[in-house]
């Protein structure tokens, strides 16, 4: 289970941080979890025990819908209290977990918060080091090869595909995360949302938007997907 874990010293990947993972990173092949996983399906779905599409309906719950309306909660949440903001920046770990969102990678949490100048992202270059306790399951292309490598190297360009335009003046900066740090990200609260309550603030908060593959939406946007009333 460990052959994959990477030395920073021994070539073929600079990633400026220690990845300690139990399991394996080489980049496109399926390593022995997965192919546990991928085994196990198989045979329950032979047997007549799980039907594959029921079960990808499950999965895209928890990756869309279950999972991140708890980072949603706590980006509302700081929107709407200063002193709760403050103690987000200052330990998110200690924020987040006063909420009750603890769990497996979920850690050592670390709020970055996009401000007019500077945009957030969130990659992790090595494999798909994500912050579970509050945005459930990584989507699928956070785990893909092309994402992990050219968020770092053309930021601009994988957001426009997000269709995310930037003004030129505003910076991007990358997090990688590591196995020890996860990132949230605290999209810009967007204008006209002066009166709104928590829980319908919370309704404009995407999950992309706290990788920083998105924006927040506006209460017009949120309305024409139907998720605000
Ligand atoms: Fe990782």
């Amino acid at each position: 289970m460990h052959s994959g874990d990477h030395d920073p010293e021994s070539g073929g990947h600079d990633h400026g941080h220690h990845h300690h993972h139990g399991h394996n990173h080489d980049h496109s092949e399926l390593d022995e979890m997965e192919l546990r996983v991928r085994a196990l399906e198989s045979l329950l779905t032979e047997k007549g025990y799980i039907d594959p599409p029921a079960l990808d309906a499950l999965i895209e719950t928890y990756e869309k819908q279950v999972g991140p309306r708890n980072g949603a909660a706590v980006v509302a949440r700081a929107w709407n209290d200063p002193g709760f903001m403050k103690m987000l920046r200052d330990d998110a770990t200690a924020a987040i977990s006063s909420m009750n969102f603890v769990g497996r990678q979920g850690e050592h949490m670390v709020a970055v918060e996009n401000t007019p100048g500077t945009h957030n992202m969130v990659v992790c270059t090595l494999c798909s080091c994500y912050p579970w306790p509050v945005l459930g399951l990584p989507p699928v292309w956070y785990k893909s090869p092309a994402y992990r490598s050219r968020a770092v190297i053309e930021p601009r360009s994988v957001l426009a595909e997000f269709g995310v335009t930037l003004p030129e003046g505003t910076a991007i900066k990358v997090w990688d995360s590591t196995a020890e740090v996860r990132y949230l990200v605290i999209p810009q609260r967007p204008a006209g949302t002066g009166g709104m309550s928590e829980e319908d603030l919370a309704c404009l908060v995407t999950r992309d938007s706290m990788i920083g593959t998105g924006l927040a939406l506006t209460p017009d946007e949120a309305r024409a997907k139907g998720l605000l009333s």
